[in-house]
């Protein structure tokens, strides 16, 4: 490969001054200079050249780029640090905190590991890489570290070589393509294309040469003929060649499955103009005499790309049959094409005041904000939020990149190893130094943590954490705990109702029986066995409480069972099950409602009444209408009756309040007692209000349950059944 650079300092000075015209800035460089090699002075490379040269060829190209003063100092020391034991103080009160900072920084991403080959990952590199760069002048100076490195790839072990190479074209040359700059993502990409795959490198560079002198020739002739058009119309204008450069020759010819003769732009021409107006202009007169490949125009000045690159693409037949890319732009953008973002912040005499404003605050970003294109947008807010801000990319100690949000612990680091290790960290170590668990993370630390097996989360945690990964880890390990302590407390629960039973010199076998359970748990407005234990096993519920209403279930349960016998003994000739859940003994084949103006409920002590024609209705026994009825039969309510809900209507009688119906229909909806009917009434004259209600119920129990409460209520008098 042609060798590249320079290796002396009037050549550094020559393309600092083509730019760079304050005396005091060219002061400050040639003190960096001077410093830097002395430092250097007895170090060599494994080229045998002295180690300066390196030094010497980074701050050439960052002159190249036209980068700030500060900066070409930056690339000037970049090494001292890490490599003459410069101390940060004596750094700092030689050159100042700014390029001090640049330093540190490059400095702590080429000491950035990635040991474990299975868990690197490019793209992670690359963010973290950027992230840690904060300034984008760091990238700069990374770059062009790169680059020369890149360049005097041949003295290291082939190994190296292509380890290096692979993380060039995988990190370093995406990001030059990310900021713009082609000139240098070209050559990083076709000296790393040279380094992994040699042979194909050469076959390509045989084919670029053989074809060479043939295409110079028609390309040569093209461009004089676009000359006559343009300057028939008095266009200002630069016209030349473009070569591409070989791996993305290679590239085009593996992703677009072609041939070397097949692609299209190997014959490119370039003109560059002065203004945008130039650009379509030229573009118009090309049309106008040669033929445009339909789908081949693009149209970048309007649309930038991402990275901002702004161009006018068309593929235009020449008159000798050829087909030409053409690529028509200001100088402006070429300038961006081939610098790319340092193009747009490129340091000039003058405006330093400005410079140092724009870097920090990354000011050069902003001045697309007025530019309405979205691509230009999207890319700011790429750059600006997800990888300067949003995220920070810390290490496992075998090089896994975490990725996490800003602020975020080493407890959140663990979670997002994997549960178990989140769960049982005790502690951690920060760039090898034990640090408290709530400590912030920042890009690029290497977080090594201490696990014990018999540890578990605090609940202060969910304080420190900052990503709702790991928030929602520690919840749910919480809540699993509860779940299990309760299965304790149920266990706790039904074991001290056993024993309270026996104690009493009852029947555990008779009285611990499921249905019965069940039935008291209800009555407690409890939905199954197992809570009524737990709250027995939580001590917020009396076994004697339990006790009793067990044994009271269990005498009804006898004369359930008697009535059961009996009903069994008709069942086969004049058994009636209706859907209300009563059973009627004797009669057969008639229909069976409850009576909607003392509306019973499954429990009510009830009658029967034969009505002419309409069956039988179901009354409460205590129904005033029942006085003096004849024609009364036996009903019972249905042991097994059908899972339904009943209709109980109640009147209350209170004073009147703001706010009373809305307490009381609370407590009917605490009851999950859905109301079907509500009506309140007020009495003017002495303040009280009658409110009717009607809402479903399960049964008796419940309907008291709810009638209970609602006397508690304030200043509510009574509340009773409702006859309408
Ligand atoms: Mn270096």
């Amino acid at each position: 490969m042609a060798k590249k650079g320079i290796s002396t300092e009037k050549e550094l000075f020559d393309q600092i001054k083509t730019y760079i015209t304050n005396p005091d800035s060219i002061a400050q460089i040639k003190k960096a200079y001077d410093y830097a090699y002395d430092k250097h002075k007895d170090q060599k490379r494994k080229s045998g050249e002295p180690y300066f040269v390196h030094v010497l060829n980074v701050a050439y190209e960052l002159a190249k780029l036209e980068v700030d003063p500060n900066t070409i100092c930056a690339g000037l020391l970049h090494d001292v640090i890490e490599d003459c034991d410069v101390t940060k103080e004596e750094f700092i009160e030689e050159f100042g905190e700014e390029i001090y900072e640049i330093v540190e920084a490059v400095t702590k991403i080429s000491n950035l590991k990635f040991a474990d080959e299975k868990e690197y990952q490019a793209t992670n590199h690359r963010k973290i890489l950027i992230a840690m760069a904060k300034d984008v002048r760091v990238i700069l100076v990374k770059l062009v570290d790169r680059l020369h490195n890149m360049r005097t790839l041949e003295y290291l072990p082939p190994e190296k070589q292509k380890r290096i190479a692979r993380e060039t074209l995988d990190v370093y040359a995406p990001i030059a393509h990310r900021l713009g700059i082609a000139e240098i993502k070209n050559e990083l990409e076709d000296l790393a294309f040279y380094y992994l795959d040699n042979e194909k490198y050469h076959e390509i560079a045989r084919l670029v040469e053989s074809k060479k002198s043939e295409r110079d020739q028609q390309i040569d002739i093209m461009m004089e003929d676009i000359s006559i058009v343009l300057q028939m119309h008095n266009i200002p204008f630069r016209i030349f060649g473009r070569s591409k450069h070989l791996y993305s020759i290679n590239k085009k010819m593996i992703t677009k499955n072609k041939r070397f003769d097949e692609i299209l732009d190997l014959l490119a021409i370039r003109i560059v103009t002065k203004t945008e107006l130039n650009c379509y202009e030229i573009l118009g007169y090309i049309h106008a005499v040669y033929r445009p490949i339909p789908g081949r125009l693009k149209d970048y000045i309007a649309m930038p790309k991402m990275n901002m690159y702004q161009s006018l693409h068309t593929t235009i037949v020449g008159p000798d049959g050829r087909i030409y890319e053409v690529q028509i732009r200001t100088e402006e953008m070429d300038e961006v094409a081939e610098r790319g973002i340092a193009a747009h912040w490129s340091y000039k005499e003058g405006k330093i005041h400005s410079q140092k404003k724009l870097v920090e605050e990354l000011n050069w970003l902003k001045a697309f904000e007025d530019n309405s294109e979205l691509d230009a947008k999207e890319y700011m807010n790429d750059i600006t939020h997800d990888i300067f801000n949003a995220n920070i990319y810390c290490l496992t100690p075998r090089g896994r990149v975490i990725d996490l949000a800003a602020g975020a612990t080493p407890i959140d680091f663990a979670y997002r190893i994997h549960t178990e290790v989140g769960n049982q960290t005790v502690g951690a170590l920060v760039n090898g130094v034990l640090v408290p668990l709530n400590t912030p993370l920042k890009t690029g630390d290497v977080v090594e943590l201490r696990t014990n097996k018999n540890s578990t989360p605090s609940e202060d945690w969910l304080k420190i954490v900052k990503t709702n990964h790991a928030r929602n880890k520690i919840k749910a390990f919480f809540l699993k705990k509860e779940l299990e302590d309760k299965e304790e407390f149920i266990k706790a629960g039904e074991n001290m109702l056993k024993e309270d039973i026996r104690r009493h010199d009852l029947d555990v076998d008779e009285l611990m029986d499921d249905k019965k359970l069940e039935k008291v748990a209800n009555s407690f407005q409890l939905s199954n066995v197992n809570d009524m234990f737990y709250a027995i096993g939580m001590k917020s519920m009396t076994t004697i409480a339990v006790i009793e209403k067990l044994t009271k279930f269990g005498k009804k349960e006898v004369d359930l069972d008697y009535i059961e016998k009996i009903t069994k003994k008709n069942a086969e000739r004049n058994h009636i099950v209706s859907k209300t859940g009563i059973v009627v003994t004797g009669i057969s084949s008639m229909k069976i409602a409850l009576s909607p103006c003392c509306s019973p409920v499954y429990g009510d002590d009830i009658v029967g009444f034969v009505s002419k024609g309409q069956g039988i209705k179901v009354h409460r026994r205590d129904c005033p209408n029942m006085n003096n009825v004849k024609r009364i039969i036996d009903v019972s309510w249905d042991e097994n009756r059908p899972d339904i809900k009943y209709e109980a209507s109640i009147k209350i009688f209170s004073k009147d309040r703001s706010f009373l119906l809305t307490d009381l229909v609370t407590i009917v909806a605490q009851y999950k007692a859905n109301l079907t009917f509500v009506n309140s009434a007020v009495n003017n004259e002495d303040l009280t209000a009658t409110t009717n209600m009607s809402f479903m119920v399960n049964d008796l129990e419940h309907l008291e349950n709810i009638m209970a409460n609602l006397r508690k209520v304030d200043s509510v008098i009574s509340v009773e059944r409702a006859i309408k």
